[in-house]
Formats: C-alpha cells, sequence, structure tokens
C-alpha cells in the first residue's frame, strides 16, 4: 500500500457554499519565525520566507483556533516545529501534515530531540495527542542536498534513534515515524533506493516523497525543478521500490505536490478508498486553506505553502467569537482557473516556462492578483 496525502474529494463541480466547514483543513500559521525556539534552522529554500516575519500571540491565536474549531473547521496550528515548549502547551496543535492512516501528526526538524529534555518533549507530545513524528530526512540516508541550512545528516539520525529509543522503553505509548525525503530532478533510482533501505532499516513507518519547489525563486534551485518527465519517471519508480520493501514495517507515501503527471502507474498500489480520486490534484483552495498575517491582516489563502491567492479573512464577530469571511468570487475564479493550472499550482507547478506542461501563466497571474 502507497500512502497518500488527503483533503477530501477532488469535487469541484459543488458550489463551495455546499462544502460544510468540517469538510475542510485549515493550517494556521501562527507565526512564521524560524531558528531559534523553533526548529532551529533556516532553509533556504523554506516557504516561511514568503512574507515578513510576524508573530500572533499565542493566547489570541488559541482563541481563534476555538472559536473557528467551534464553527466545524479542521483547524490546528502549524509552526515551524510542532515541538516547540510553547505550540505543545497551547492545548491546540495542529495535524499539518495528513498523510493517510498516521494519526496525529507532529512535524519537527528534529532538533527538540538533541536536547537534554527530549524525553520531557515526547512526553509532553503524546499528552498532546500526538501519535506520529514527521521530520524531513535531509541527507540522512547518505544522499547529498544541495541547500544551505538544514539539519546535519548526523542530527537527523540521532532523534531518529531518540524516538526508537522511545519506542522500544514505551511499548504502550509508542510514536509512529514519519520520513520524508523531498525529491528533485538530479535524483536517480539509486538515491531512492538508498532511502528506502535507510527507512527500512530505522524502523521508518511511513515513508514520504515531496517533490521540490522553488519557493524562494533562487535561479541557482532551477536546476532542481522536476520536469513533467521526471515526475513521470518518479511515480513508475514507486512500484519497484514498494516491491523491494516487501513485508518490511515500512510503507511509501507520496505527497500531492508531484502532482498527477503519469500517477497512474500507482494507482494500483494506493488503498482502495483513494483510487480514482484524482490523487496529484492539490485541493488547496477548495478543501485545504491556510491563515496567515499579512500586512497586518488575518487573511485565508488558497495555497498553504506560496500563501496566495488571499480568498477570504478571519474576522472577529460580536457575540459569536472569531469566523471567516469567504471572498467567494475569488474562489469561483480559482476553480475556473484550475483548468490551466498543474496539480501543484503553488508550488511545483509555479513559474515554469510556457510550454514545459505546467500552469498556464495568464491563471498564474490571477493567483498574484486575485
Ligand atoms: S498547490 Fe500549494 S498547497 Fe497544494 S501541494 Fe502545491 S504547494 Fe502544497
Amino acid at each position: 500500500m502507497i500512502r497518500v496525502d488527503w483533503h477530501g474529494p477532488a469535487d469541484w463541480d459543488k458550489s463551495f457554499e455546499s462544502i460544510s466547514p468540517t469538510e475542510m483543513d485549515i493550517y494556521f500559521y501562527q507565526s512564521n519565525r524560524r531558528g531559534r525556539d523553533t526548529c532551529r534552522h533556516k532553509c533556504e529554500h523554506c516557504f516561511f520566507q514568503r512574507v515578513r516575519v510576524y508573530e500572533i500571540p499565542m493566547s489570541l491565536a488559541c482563541e481563534i483556533t476555538k472559536d473557528l474549531a467551534g464553527k466545524g473547521y479542521r483547524i490546528g496550528l502549524t509552526p515551524a516545529d510542532s515541538l516547540a515548549q510553547d505550540v505543545l502547551s497551547s492545548g491546540v496543535d495542529g495535524s499539518a501534515y495528513r498523510i493517510s492512516g498516521l494519526g496525529h501528526m507532529a512535524w519537527t526538524s528534529g532538533a527538540k530531540m538533541s536536547a537534554p529534555t527530549w524525553k520531557q518533549t515526547l512526553e509532553m507530545a503524546y499528552g498532546a495527542g500526538y501519535r506520529a513524528i514527521i521530520m524531513n530526512g535531509h541527507g540522512a540516508a547518505g544522499t547529498l542536498v544541495p541547500f544551505r541550512g538544514v539539519s546535519r545528516a548526523s542530527a537527523v539520525q540521532a532523534a531518529v534513534d531518540r524516538i526508537n529509543c522511545w519506542n522500544e522503553s514505551n511499548p504502550g505509548r509508542p510514536f509512529a515515524l514519519g520520513i520524508t525525503f523531498t525529491i528533485r530532478q538530479d535524483h536517480t533510482f539509486a538515491h531512492l533506493e538508498k532511502m528506502v533501505r535507510w527507512a527500512d532499516r530505522n524502523s521508518v513507518k511511513a515513508l514520504r516523497f515531496n517533490a521540490f519547489a522553488n519557493f524562494t525563486g533562487k535561479p541557482e534551485h532551477r536546476q532542481y525543478e522536476l520536469s513533467i518527465a521526471k515526475i513521470e519517471q518518479f511515480y513508475g519508480w514507486l512500484p519497484r521500490l514498494h516491491q523491494e520493501l516487501g513485508n518490511s514495517q515500512t510503507s511509501l507515501s507520496v505527497s500531492e505536490d508531484f502532482g498527477d503527471a503519469g500517477i497512474q502507474q500507482i494507482e494500483s498500489l494506493l488503498p482502495p478508498e483513494y483510487r480514482g480520486q484524482q490523487i496529484g490534484r492539490c485541493r488547496a483552495g477548495w478543501r485545504l486553506f491556510a491563515i496567515i498575517q499579512l500586512n497586518d491582516e488575518l487573511v485565508v489563502t488558497g495555497c498553504v505553502d506560496r500563501w496566495l491567492p488571499v480568498m477570504g479573512r478571519v474576522y472577529r464577530t460580536g457575540s459569536a467569537g472569531w469566523d471567516i469571511e469567504w471572498d467567494l468570487a475569488v474562489i469561483a475564479r480559482l476553480r475556473q482557473a484550475r483548468r490551466f493550472l498543474y496539480g501543484c499550482w503553488g508550488g511545483v507547478g509555479w513559474g515554469r516556462e510556457i510550454g514545459s506542461g505546467f500552469n498556464d501563466p495568464e491563471a498564474e497571474n490571477f493567483l498574484l492578483y486575485g
């Protein structure tokens, strides 16, 4: 079985008003701070840099989260690191990375696992309801990573070892381990095989592949952007990797950000409920949204990583607390524009050259200016 990201059906034929808040996922970026007391890293390609640094007071973020959850929205905080102390203590931790079947997920760089307090952190994480810990593996499998600021391979390995150590000592309270490797244009089948073998050796439950997206637009990173042919080739590699894993406890997982070019090659390996569901066509802007602070205002965006287009605003009502005022015109226009956008329109498909098979430039322009 190959796991997938899941945010509900691709039912763009419906009216947006007929979708209930209980069918929408919202990633609430209470802050876009990085480093220091969060993930302790500054990956040079991180999308958190896309807007000016802000921080909504945690008490206010909790109030907004509880009010919106009370109206049915599936919302949680999505900080740079879910294991940061202030988030763990907030009581409104999110589960932003919804890999199918893994339960409540904490996203972390793993840096907190290198502190002497790592056991207390895991105690708190378990108490907060997390049942899976997701990290980017970067170079842990022995493959080179050309980006500055990312966790060192040895640090990722040390974090994995400590989580496995916790699992051995706490058999009744284990965390499922999820490791993401970011796939680039220069990766070969042999690289992916290394990642799979490393994951198997390290008791990883879900080995997730996501696609490199050039969120910071660095010209020197263009070489790592996946072509359509590479995405098709990638999907073609997965059945072989899946077969190599045999009866291993590790299963493969694919992020929605690869889009759908060649996805039919893995369709039969998906859990039956996800077959034919247009996996690879990102639901952002329909059933998945982000809340960020932009120009001192709390706004709702479609793409949860590029943070555009603005599709609503969060406002305080009188007695009914915080709510969302949706911009139905922008939502309707994005629905139309989907015909000209690649599966991951805000990330992998963004800013590609004309005729490359990714986004139509006009539709992309709409995303910028609404
Ligand atoms: S469109 Fe945005 S939210 Fe969807 S997969 Fe791409 S980067 Fe992520």
